[in-house]
């Protein structure tokens, strides 16, 4: 059964965002990816998503789900730019910040090697079955390769909320290209 996803205001302050995990606010816009539930035909399940981290996250959700709502988008251009890079990239929505990796025990996604203890490391997670799940990293230097564009950083920023401008100014100089 196809379910209609949703654009509406959040009734409470209670539903986090399945993209960055955090409360989305009372009255703010919301976006509800209405999957099939596996407990019930007749109710689907609803993730909920910032506008924003759908539009990075669920890219091809957003997109159809803002030409289907009569909702008034703030930002609207800004968002839909986003994603419509996300669905032309299908692996940037996948970027999910970036860290020094605490071990030298991950292999890059790209180029396999092992990344080396506190040496830069972009995190990846991987949707399936209605959830964000952790899949991996790869290496600043292998990013172009990996995501088809070096135009990474939006994301990395988006997602890296620890990170520092010196911190993002590093990664940057450490994509290939
Ligand atoms: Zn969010
Ligand atoms: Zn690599």
């Amino acid at each position: 059964m196809e379910f209609e996803h949703t654009i509406e205001e959040a009734p409470s302050g209670r539903a986090k965002c399945r993209g960055c995990g955090l409360a989305i606010p009372k009255g703010s816009l919301r976006l509800g990816e209405r999957l099939p539930n596996p407990f019930s035909d007749a109710t689907p399940l609803t993730l909920w998503f910032h506008l924003e981290c759908a539009a990075f996250k669920r890219p091809e959700t957003f997109l159809q789900t803002v030409a289907e709502s009569g909702e008034q988008i703030e930002d609207v251009n800004r968002l839909t730019q986003i994603a419509t890079f996300g669905a032309d990239h299908k692996r940037v929505p996948r970027i999910n910040g970036a860290q020094r990796a605490p071990s030298g025990r991950a292999k890059c996604r790209q180029c396999k090697e092992t990344i080396g203890k506190d040496e830069w490391r972009i995190s990846l997670v991987y949707f399936e079955d209605g959830r964000f799940n952790p899949s991996g990293y790869v290496h600043p230097a292998c990013s172009t390769e990996y995501f088809g564009t070096r135009d990474i950083l939006t994301s990395i920023r988006k997602f890296g909320v620890d990170l520092s401008e010196n911190d993002v100014t590093e990664i940057d100089s450490l994509l290939d290209g």
